[in-house]
């Protein structure tokens, strides 16, 4: 079942700087940066918080508060974005959460506990315990105050999975093993549908051969005719060739868009530092990789052999972790569909790559059977161009009969 009532928001916490040794064996010496998010989950039958980051003491004297340790744990984050301001920007308040899910009592999870006094603490069986008493080499990630004033609170350690309010929208996963108790939350949200303006208008609109002639006008006109049309409906809005070749030319281009109508917008290839630029000043952006018709010599699959199929999975993952919402992938074999849908953190939408994708895409003009000539992956749910026509040509015939 779908939660159709379900809504989560992630809340960025604070950014840890780590050595890479420290999140897997062997990792060696080299910095990477952290993010400590927490998540918020509205359920009918009441607010679910996933986890609740660092200690905002941390912000003004890491030191004092996590111990010599924090040296070695370089902290970014502002008073603004502490949980609680987190929470009332999204118009809740800390003492409307009702649960609190701990996924595991590392410092980096267990820090806002007590910003909810009155709510019920969910942990797996034997976590509570082992942050009291951890290993002793284990111990600098466990900080006592973090949770010693919640010990009057309610707490519920689970032994087992559980469906938190029976109905499968949440449920509570037992998955021991970087703490004893370590949990997982299981997130039933809603199906989302979008609408995409492509550059793929200048081919099926236009009259042109290429993508490639499509412009920022073409782009604004075409967004801001379905921004008429779906007033209520998440707009993505594909970003023209050569409008995003830098940062600082795809921002004020990307903002074009937006004003035009767009809530999102899409770019092909792994241009990471442009998405990042448009993350970062409040753009949200859909990645793109397989076939990228605004580069590419022509329509063929691409991904088919094994170095081609590792670049595509290395692009998908730097354009996610540059910060796009979600993946695009176009033409490429079912099976490398699927190795990157599992491999990246956001959901993959397919046009001609499989029914493993998280979501779909199609020309609706390729669906519709508009024009003769349709990509090999489109199926054709109608042939409108041919009802166009014999419409037409009765129209024509009864004008001549002089019957119209
Ligand atoms: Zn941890």
């Amino acid at each position: 079942m779908a939660g159709a009532k379900l809504k989560m928001w992630a809340l960025p916490g604070a950014e840890l700087t780590v050595p890479k040794s420290l999140l897997m064996p062997g990792g060696g010496d080299e910095l990477v940066k952290g993010p400590c998010p927490s998540f918020l989950i509205e359920h009918p039958k009441g607010l679910v918080l996933f986890d609740t980051g660092c200690n905002p003491k941390i912000i003004d004297d890491p030191i004092g508060y996590w111990g010599e340790f924090a040296r070695h744990l370089p902290v970014k984050w502002s008073k603004n974005e502490t949980l609680d301001k987190q929470i009332q920007g999204i118009g809740y308040k800390t003492s409307d959460v009702k649960y609190v899910v701990l996924s595991h009592s590392h410092l980096d999870h267990a820090g806002g506990l007590t910003y909810f006094p009155k709510a019920k603490f969910i942990v797996g069986s034997n976590e509570l315990r082992y942050a009291y008493w951890p290993d002793p080499d284990r111990r600098w990630a466990f900080i006592l105050d973090d949770y010693l004033p919640t010990r009057n609170c309610e707490w519920i350690e689970f032994a087992n999975d559980f469906d938190l309010f029976g109905d499968g929208l949440v449920q509570f996963l037992l998955t021991p093993g970087h703490t004893p108790g370590e949990c997982s939350l299981l997130v039933n949200l809603p199906n989302r549908s979008f609408l995409l303006v492509g550059d793929t208008v200048g081919m099926v609109e236009m009259g042109f051969d290429s993508t490639r002639q499509v412009t920022m006008e073409h782009m604004q006109y075409h967004i801001g005719a379905v921004r008429r049309g779906a007033p209520n409906t998440h707009i993505i809005g594909d970003m023209p060739y050569n409008s995003d070749c830098d940062p600082d030319l795809a921002l004020q281009n990307a903002q074009l868009l937006i004003d035009a109508g767009a809530d999102s917008v899409k770019l092909e290839g792994p241009k990471c530092e442009v998405i990042n630029r448009l993350v970062t000043n409040g753009i949200e952006v859909v990645g793109h990789t397989g076939l990228t018709p605004q580069t590419a010599a022509n329509f063929k699959q691409v991904g088919r052999d094994e170095k081609d199929a590792e670049r595509i999975v290395d692009e998908a993952l730097r354009i996610a972790t540059a910060g796009a919402f979600m993946i695009v992938l176009e033409h490429i074999p079912d099976a490398l569909a699927e190795t990157v849908t599992r491999s990246v953190p956001v959901p993959t939408i397919g046009i001609g790559a499989g029914s493993s994708c998280d979501g779909q895409v199609l020309v609706i003009n390729d669906a519709i059977g508009m024009g003769d000539r349709w990509p090999p992956f489109s199926r054709q749910y109608a042939y409108v161009g041919k009802t166009i026509i014999e419409a037409a040509e009765i129209y024509v015939s009864q004008v001549r009969d002089r019957t119209y």
